[in-house]
């Protein structure tokens, strides 16, 4: 697990400097962890292309809109191949349970 997002970060940083090891790394990623069959933290898979394995490592990889109408969403578009991959927005909105109010945050000192 560590391998994989060793190699991930070297493809990130060294995207610029040498792409084809760079493509080369998150493709190498992206089979340890269909060898060990081990899911890619979601962090980690949104770092690259699952097209091409382009490494997202700035502005001249992708571009992200968000979209916020009845489902928001982020559209992340490879500007490598063309492919847009969205993701759903989780917002983690816990409904303030009654009675369990924090209480003491943000006191003044
Ligand atoms: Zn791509």
């Amino acid at each position: 697990m560590a391998r994989i997002s060793k190699l991930l970060d070297f493809a990130i940083k060294y995207y610029g400097e040498y792409p084809d090891f760079a493509v080369a790394a998150v493709r190498t990623a992206q089979r340890i962890s269909m060898k060990y069959r081990v899911k890619l933290p979601t962090a980690l898979k949104r770092k690259f292309c699952r097209k091409c394995y382009t490494p997202f490592t700035g502005a001249s990889t992708f571009t992200v809109r968000i979209r916020s109408g009845r489902t928001r969403h982020v559209a992340v578009k490879c500007l490598k191949c063309g492919y847009v991959r969205r993701y759903q927005f989780r917002v983690k909105n816990k409904p303030p349970s009654e009675g369990s109010r924090v209480i003491g945050v943000g006191q003044h000192s």
